[in-house]
Order: C-alpha cells, then structure tokens, then sequence
C-alpha cells in the first residue's frame, strides 16, 4: 500500500479592516446633514431644473456648481428594493428588513436607505412610505433611523419643493465615518506551508525554476519569471542586515518603545530579503553586515524580532545584491 500525503490544508482566518475615516462636507452635504438633525430634508436643484436627493455640489450632467437648495416631503414612493434577510452589525436595523430605493415627494432622484417591514410580501415597487426620524439626531444620514410604509399617506401630491436658505444655526460641517472590512483571509498554499513551518521554527522558502531565486516568504510564483514556485528550500535561519531605518515614532496598539530598528535581513540561502526588527543591540550599533538570529515569539510561531549572533559582519560583497 503506498502512503499518499494529502496536500496542506489551506489556512484561513478572520481578518478585520478598521479605521475612522474623517471628511469635511462642503454647503451642500453640511446643509443636507443639518437639515436632517432638524427634520428637514434638503434636495439641490440641477441646471436642467430636477431636484436631486440626496444633494450634490456639481451637477451629474453638466459639471455646473449647484447652490440651490430647496426642502421636500418627508414621504415618498419605492422605486425599487432588495430584501435583507441576515442584516450585519452597523446596519440601519437589527431585525431583517428591506434595503429600499425612495423617490421622495418633490424629488427626480431616489435616496437609498431602509423601510421596516415585516416580511418581503410586505414590500412592494411603488408603495408610499415616509420617514422615521431618528430619537436623537446628531447630524447624519442616520438621523433617519429609516423609512416606514405610509399608505395612508395616498398618491403623492403634486406640490413643488420649497426653496430653502440652506442656513441653520450651528452647521454640522465633517463626520467621522467609520471604515470596517471584516472578511475571510486565507493566505495561499504556498504561505499555508511557509507559515506552517515558522510554526515548527523553519524558514521555508520558495525556488524559482527560471532564475532560481529563492523567495521569502513565498507567494506561489516568481513574480519575476512568472512561474510557479513548488521547489521548497529551507533557509536562515540566521541572516545579515543588508539596510535598516531607526524608528522614532511609537505606533498605536505596538508595545515597542522607541527608537528601534527596523531592518531588511537577507536569511542565509535566501535571493531577498524579509524585513524585520532588531534587538538586543542598542539601536545605534546596528549596521550593515551586521549578523542576526531569530528571537521567537512566546508562543514559538513567529520571529519576533532577530538578535546579533556576534559572528564578524559579512562582507558587502556576499550581500551587495540583495539590497
Ligand atoms: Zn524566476
């Protein structure tokens, strides 16, 4: 019976993106989100004449600047919707509800937001629904907490919007708007083996069958001969600082106190290097040449930082290409 070694199992892990993202808003956007905080919804008339909601500051047509606000209703008609099953964290509402496209009254343009509703049944391509302002509001889109059927509310009139000033004491003029991607990384074979290795402290590279180079960490091809890279080649794990930077400025959420070095390190075997950073050397007596060794992490997974191994620095000449 021949054993058969099955291929790696792929890792994968849950990886989460955040990161506050600040804006100024300009008259138009400033004028929309105060207008919402005092329940009003403000739309900009475009050259041709339409009435756009939610408001730009140019015109989608014609590239004209547009000032002209005016206020229209409260309530409007669907155009078109999509059901939310599972909604996720941040979402207008907990329970499922209606993703809705809304042509408010006195509006060309549509304004996307939520309508609460009970069952997809519930919700249909013309129905009339109105606002549902938020308890507190603050000066955001989601001072609509979010749309709610209004079929009592009839067809929707024929009333003009009004002008409106656009003027409101104390103007909301940025947001903070939060940026988060929480998604599923999975690295790759070639990463899964490198990154299973590092975990039994081995260096795993990868050689190119071109111009066999050696690349650290692998990625699954020479991305410069474009072919794939099966040929494992243990390398290191000692390595030469082949360049390196001092840092000086602490960074949020990394407890290394300043300065440090950061270094890019040619692992012995490897064709370029990884960068990494260096310790137990004062900051100032590290050069290039300068011969290291990892340090683990405690659980023994990783390099956390790479140690001099007091041999003589290598000669420029056995590093000079990998710079
Ligand atoms: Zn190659």
């Amino acid at each position: 019976m021949t054993a058969v070694t099955p291929p790696p199992e792929t890792l994968r892990a849950p990886l989460v993106v955040e990161f506050p993202f600040t804006r100024s808003l300009g008259p138009v956007q400033s004028a929309f989100l105060t207008g919402l905080r005092e329940r009003t919804v403000l739309g900009v008339r475009a050259e041709g004449g339409r009435v756009l909601v939610p408001p730009v500051e140019y015109d989608p047509e014609t590239a004209a600047e547009l000032r002209e606000l005016v206020e229209v209703a409260p309530t409007g008609t669907v155009t078109t919707w999509a059901w939310n099953p599972a909604p996720r964290p941040g979402q207008p509402l907990d329970a499922p509800f209606a993703w809705v496209l809304v042509r408010l009254d006195g509006a060309d343009t549509a304004l996307l937001h939520a309508l609460d509703a009970p069952g997809p049944d519930a919700v249909r391509t013309g129905m009339r629904v109105r606002i549902r302002w938020a308890a507190e509001r603050t000066g955001a889109i989601t001072d609509i907490a979010c749309f709610e059927p209004y079929e009592a509310g009839g067809a929707p009139g024929t009333r003009e919007p009004a002008p409106h000033s656009g003027v409101f004491d104390d103007p909301v003029t940025g947001i903070v708007a939060p940026a988060r991607l929480d998604y599923t990384y999975s690295p790759g074979r070639a990463q899964t083996r490198y990154l299973r290795a590092l975990s039994e402290r081995r260096v795993l590279g990868e050689r190119c069958p071109s111009c066999d180079k050696v690349y650290v960490p692998p990625r699954g091809a020479c991305p410069t001969c474009g072919v794939a890279t099966a040929d494992q080649v243990e390398v290191g794990p000692r390595g030469t600082v082949t360049t390196f930077c001092i840092v000086n400025i602490k960074a949020r959420n990394l407890d290394i106190e300043v300065p440090y070095v950061y270094a890019h390190i040619a692992l012995d075997g490897a064709g370029l290097a990884l960068h990494g950073r260096i310790g137990g050397i004062p900051y100032d007596q590290v050069r290039m040449g300068l011969r290291v060794e990892p340090v683990w992490s405690e659980d023994g997974r990783y390099p956390d930082h790479y140690r001099p191994t007091g041999e003589p620095d290598a000669d420029y000449d056995t590093y000079k290409e990998l710079l």
